[in-house]
């Protein structure tokens, strides 16, 4: 009788169940074989696992130098020098505070550097945050303040800001743990002071007191994903200790309480009449008692320990913004047509023209969308029938909506 094939892992018999495979040195059963791939498979993920944690490390280290930061802000940003200077500065010492403090070992430590961001609306404050959380690869979540409610401290609507950078991190928690918050219009929720007429309800004080609680760094229950389908699920946690907190505001008026302080008035009565841009300049001098008499509570101020203000946006810096940045709105635009094979261009007083509507529309550069939109629709309705042609929009295509000049563009 032949000789049964044996296991040489388990000396099981070779059965129709549980054949035995026979190599050249060696038998294995099938239910060895099974776990073996098991083991291996198993073993094989963890090193993976291990990989990508170490990726994730290396990624959330302050790679970038305050300079070479500044220097990716340029490109998406135009002017706002000292902001990005503020800015590049406050996400480097953060990364380092996050990931470095523990190599000196010793008892200092460092602390939160958020940010405030004072400058008139459309002036790139969401900009500036989006380009960084972007180039750091954090989470970014952006709230506006005017939607949150006092809600009972760290309450619902708090609570949603953090549920929004735990989306933006993918439900990474840990991940969320070092991303960045950006509240805007931290100006709306200023409380009530005899300084200002603004009449609204005096809740703004307990909103920011809620917002204090996790800029300060506070532990924040959220609902588990998926809410009531996973009733067994617990909240998750989130730790703000860590989360880089900027705001912004435009805090209109502020010119006039900083100018009193000062000893003079805003128009500069009693002394030489000051330009708007002397005007404007005056907000520089902003100090931590301004934004109390602005209605901001003390403790939070402490708490936004960089300041910058950023200009308004003025012609020529419109026209900057049209064509300069990286995804500049003209290139986009540019891009567009020569998937229809046709070259865009623009004449300097068409720009120029662009640039005073939308300082008309009072909305910073954020404008500058929707004017060159409601210039380009009827070109781009004709757009496929321009094919191999050369368009110029003309001041009189942006004031009148005239037709733009047209011409066959020449075969090399
Ligand atoms: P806000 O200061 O109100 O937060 P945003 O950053 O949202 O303004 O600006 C609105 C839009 O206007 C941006 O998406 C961007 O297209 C444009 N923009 C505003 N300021 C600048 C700037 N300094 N450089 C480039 N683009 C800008």
């Amino acid at each position: 009788m032949a000789k049964k094939n044996v296991c040489d892992f388990c000396g099981a018999i070779d059965t129709p169940s549980n054949p035995v495979i026979a190599g050249d040195n060696a038998k294995i059963c099938e239910a060895c074989a099974k776990s073996a791939y098991e083991i291996i498979a198993s073993h094989k993920n963890e090193q993976n696992n291990d990989k990508a944690e170490l990726k994730e490390n290396k990624a959330t280290e302050p790679m970038l130098t305050p300079k070479e930061m500044k220097s990716i802000l340029d490109e998406y940003v135009i002017g706002q020098n000292k902001a990005k200077k503020v800015l590049s500065v406050a996400v480097y010492n953060h990364y380092k505070r996050i990931f470095k403090q523990e190599l000196l070992g010793d008892e200092t430590e460092l602390s939160k550097s958020n940010v405030l961001l004072i400058g008139p609306t459309g002036s790139g404050k969401t900009l500036l945050a989006q380009t960084i959380a972007r180039y750091l690869d954090v989470p970014l979540a952006i709230a506006d303040a005017t939607s949150l409610t006092e809600a009972g401290y760290v309450g619902d609507d708090v609570e949603n800001v953090v549920t929004r950078l735990i989306q933006a991190a993918n439900g990474d928690v840990k991940k969320a743990e070092q991303g960045i918050i950006f509240i805007d219009e931290i100006d709306k929720i200023a409380r009530m002071s005899e300084n200002r007429s603004i009449t609204r309800d005096v809740s703004g004080e307990g909103v920011q007191q809620a917002l204090l609680k996790i800029v300060e760094g506070s532990l924040v229950n959220v609902p588990p994903k998926g809410g009531r389908k996973h009733p067994t699920n617990e909240a998750i946690q989130l730790d703000t200790t860590n989360v880089l907190f900027i705001c912004g505001g435009a805090f209109d008026g502020l010119k006039d309480i900083i100018a009193r302080r000062e000893g003079g008035n805003i128009l500069g009565f009693n002394q030489t009449k000051k330009t708007k841009q002397e005007q404007d300049a005056v907000v520089e001098d902003v100090e931590a008692d301004d934004l109390v008499k602005y209605g901001l509570i003390p403790e939070l101020i402490g708490r936004l320990h960089m300041t910058a203000v950023l200009q308004e946006i003025d012609e020529d810096a419109m026209i900057h913004i049209l064509t300069e940045p990286k995804n500049a709105l003209i290139k986009q635009y540019q891009k567009l047509f020569k998937l229809d094979d046709v070259t865009l261009e623009f004449e300097e007083d068409a720009l120029k023209a662009i640039a005073k509507a939308a300082i008309e529309r009072k909305t910073g550069a954020r404008g500058l969308r929707s004017i060159l939109e409601e210039v380009m629709l009827d070109i781009m309705f004709e757009l496929p029938e321009y094919k191999n042609k050369t368009i110029t929009i003309t001041k009189e295509v942006v004031e009148d909506f005239k037709e733009p000049k047209i011409v066959t563009k020449e075969v090399a």
